[in-house]
């Protein structure tokens, strides 16, 4: 990388203050003292995110701005309260307890942010799905976590199979439409119960490791695996969305991922109240129309996104981003996927500002790994371990590699917002922690001589071609790089001689079309970007390439077409 690539920070006072200082000072404890229970002993994450700003100045101040193509509502954080309130109270009439799992299987709404609240001062414990789920995809993680009731709508509701589910006795619809109780399960109207409840509530104080919330993992990489998180991981949500997201009261932040996703529950949810600001939430599909209108609309400050709709905005062109006035915005963060330089180098130059990657997983609970908007930013990369997080780069037995070589991401254990527990999995949770002292993230990075983190894809993900070891990532950043590529996935296939030879497939650009010449000037930039062997033999054109529903591109799927082997769990795939 050149010098004159390293992009400076933009942003003037941001919270945090320069890395080494704050990384020198750090101390999670320190964090304890901006919440309520530090005093009181008491703990709950809805009190922490909603109630006790509704007893501050912030009572009237806006949490929640919601709009689809119908809805358009605005809550302030004493509204969340009272209504969070009266939906725990809806819980609590029908016999919900602490700890028990109460799933949300809707489109984003209010009701979902409402319902989250309400589910976490009972102390029972939230498991979001994606409204877009078959089946299936339900049945295995209400079988799994052993739900008891369930937030829906009358449209998704037959992709409920409570029948067959023993533990799930009730559901609650939001929408008209409510069948007669039967001998499995209890209907409820959610409109209605509410407009019954009672709005005073005495919260459930729990203990700070007692469950909070039951995440799948986006299966990318296999079957989603059920990760628990407890209520401490608020200290780690807080700080580090005001040190990362650089939240202000006076911000206005939306954070595009679905509640189904981690994403949108740690930095959609809890993050932002934690911090008191508000928080935008768009309903409905992505268009860049409509998201460009969400920033004018709301004159969003703040924006949380994934590189699968950055690259898209960046397909879409650059002409239509003259149609809207962005000029609110003064701080961009990407998460979920390798943000190709390529990317960061657009976004500069369209926004004017430096889009922030950082890294995490479903599993870690909050962000380890980030670009800090005190610290100038190395496109490509994701940026430093957030001061008080250790990363290392370990071989197979877990021995410390040389600055610059690509090994196995681990992070010392153990922080705020680390897993619990993978549901039913005693198994899977021990092999995170297989090397003692380290969580093994299952992904490959290195680190450089000034301690940033560059990704080099998933462990399963390696290809081992000609005795050289291969990360997938840096090979599809740099078919992206093309102008004719819009995004790019690289996978191994087995090979007699060489051990594996590289495949890419590859989604063009409107205008470009697939021919041989374009094959041969890809390979051709790859070889004079990268390296020979790193050349992909075989390039395959798609429309569109396998992703989650969370936007990440699913290699194992491509690999399992290719290879004629069985694709494995699709449930987490968009249609
Ligand atoms: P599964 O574990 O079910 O296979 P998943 O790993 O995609 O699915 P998530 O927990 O949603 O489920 O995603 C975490 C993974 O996303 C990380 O392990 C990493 O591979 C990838 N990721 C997240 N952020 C980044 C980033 N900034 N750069 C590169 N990869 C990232
Ligand atoms: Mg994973």
């Amino acid at each position: 990388m050149n010098v004159s690539d390293i992009l400076q920070p933009v942003i003037e006072n941001p919270n945090m203050p320069p890395y080494e200082e704050a990384r020198a000072n750090f101390d999670w404890k320190d964090v304890e003292k901006a919440f309520t229970w530090h005093e009181t002993g008491k703990v709950n994450m809805a009190y922490e995110a909603i109630d006790r700003h509704a007893d501050t100045w912030r009572k009237n101040k806006v949490a929640l701005y919601y709009s689809d193509q119908k809805r358009d509502e605005k809550y302030t954080f004493q509204e969340m309260k009272y209504l969070s309130n009266r939906f725990g109270n809806v819980l609590r009439n029908i016999g919900i307890e602490k700890g028990d799992r109460v799933f949300l299987f809707m489109p984003r709404s209010p009701e979902v942010y409402v319902s989250v609240m309400g589910i976490l001062k009972v102390g029972a414990v939230v498991g979001p799905l994606f409204e877009a789920f078959m089946e299936q995809a339900v049945r295995d993680r209400l079988e799994n976590s052993e739900a008891v009731a369930i937030v829906t709508t009358p449209a998704l509701l037959p992709r409920v199979p409570y029948k067959d589910l023993p533990h799930l006795k009730h559901i609650i619809l939001v929408g008209d439409e409510v069948p007669e109780n039967d001998e499995h399960a209890n209907f409820y109207n959610f409109e209605e119960e509410m407009a019954n409840a009672s709005e005073q509530l005495e919260i459930e104080w729990v203990e700070r490791e007692d469950p909070m919330i039951l995440h799948y993992t986006s299966g990318s990489t296999g079957k989603p695996k059920g990760v628990l998180h407890v209520h401490n991981a608020m200290i780690q949500h807080y700080q580090t969305a005001k040190w990362i997201l650089d939240l202000k009261d006076e911000d206005i932040f939306w954070c595009t991922a679905d509640p189904g996703w981690v994403t949108g529950t740690s930095y959609g949810i809890f993050g932002p109240w934690l911090n008191g600001a508000t928080s935008v939430i768009r309903g409905g599909r992505f268009s860049p129309e409509d998201w460009y209108s969400t920033i004018e609309k709301y004159k969003v400050t703040i924006w949380y996104s994934a590189p699968t709709a950055f690259r898209r905005l960046m397909a879409a062109g650059d002409d239509i981003i003259n149609n809207y006035d962005l000029s609110s915005l003064r701080h961009i963060l990407s998460v979920g996927e390798p943000l190709n330089a390529e990317v960061v180098h657009w976004g500069k130059k369209v926004y004017g500002l430096n889009i922030h990657d950082n890294w995490w997983m479903t599993e870690t609970g909050g962000i380890l790994i980030a670009n800090y908007p005190s610290m100038p930013l190395k496109p490509g990369s994701m940026g430093r371990p957030f001061p008080g997080i250790e990363v290392a780069i370990l071989d197979e037995n877990g021995n410390e590699l040389p600055r610059g070589q690509m090994g196995s991401l681990c992070i010392k254990t153990d922080w705020p917002s680390m897993m619990r527990k993978i549901w039913k999995n005693e198994e899977k949770f021990k092999e995170y922690f297989a090397i003692p002292g380290w969580y093994i993230s299952g992904d490959l990075a290195s680190m450089d001589e000034d301690g940033y983190v560059w990704f080099g894809g998933r462990d399963d993900d390696v290809i081992m071609t000609s005795g050289e070891r291969v990360g997938p990532f840096e090979i599809e950043s740099k078919l992206v790089e093309h102008p004719a590529v819009a995004e790019a996935a690289v996978i191994g296939k087995p090979d007699e001689v060489r051990g594996e030879i590289i495949k890419a497939f590859v989604a063009l650009k409107d205008g470009y079309t697939e021919s041989d010449e374009l094959n041969e000037d890809l390979r051709r930039h790859v070889k004079e970007g990268l390296a020979a062997h790193a050349v992909p033999r075989e390039i395959e054109v798609k429309d569109s390439l396998p992703k989650t529903r969370s936007g990440k591109i699913m290699r194992r799927v491509l690999k399992a077409w290719e290879l004629g082997l069985p694709t494995g769990d699709l449930s987490t795939m968009e249609d």
